[in-house]
């Protein structure tokens, strides 16, 4: 899975360091971005899923998408990072780290979809969730949303539940406790 060879943390750490800005994203945090005109803006779950749906629904394979925004919440890539099987789609967070260095990304919302229905996160979606956040948070990204949609079901977000916040503190309490 190798997340972050030496030269790649170099790389990523030029992009943190113009990252100063907290990013701000949903309304239900109680934070507000910054109005800019110009490029499409995701602040909100619903965003989110709206920009998402147009790669993951009405799809028979399973797909991986991903929105790039900078720290202003603005749009700087939107689009599809892998495609796989009906029921499996194989991605490594370096198939999303990697365009979000390129651009100088500062938050990374990514969103699969379910072709079988249940929009419920699978083991292996928890898994991928937690794997992603370690890279972000190692690499000065921050993972704003997982989001898993299916035809006809609403989404499932992996912020608007509450499941992103228990993965990064399971994180922070793991790298905290490492003597
Ligand atoms: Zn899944």
């Amino acid at each position: 899975m190798g997340v972050g060879g030496g030269q790649q943390v170099g790389k990523l750490r030029l992009v943190a360091a113009d990252s100063d800005r907290p990013v701000t994203y949903c309304s239900a945090c109680g934070t507000k971005a910054e109005q800019r005109k110009g490029r499409k803006r995701v602040k909100s779950c619903d965003e989110a899923a709206n920009t998402l749906g147009q790669y993951l629904l009405g799809q028979q394979r399973e797909r991986f998408a991903a929105i790039l925004l900078n720290n202003a919440n603005a749009v700087l890539w939107e689009g599809v990072v892998a495609e796989g099987g009906k029921a499996f789609c194989p991605v490594d967070p370096s198939d999303i780290l990697r365009p979000a260095i390129m651009l100088g990304a500062a938050g990374i919302i990514i969103g699969h979809n379910h072709p079988s229905g249940s929009t419920l996160p699978s083991e292996s979606d928890m898994e991928l969730t937690k794997k992603l956040s370690i890279a972000c948070s190692a690499t000065g990204f921050k993972l704003l949303d997982h989001i898993i949609m299916a035809d006809g079901e609403a989404y499932y977000s992996f912020m608007g539940r509450g499941a992103l916040r228990l993965i990064e503190d399971e994180i922070s309490h793991t790298f905290t406790r490492r003597e």
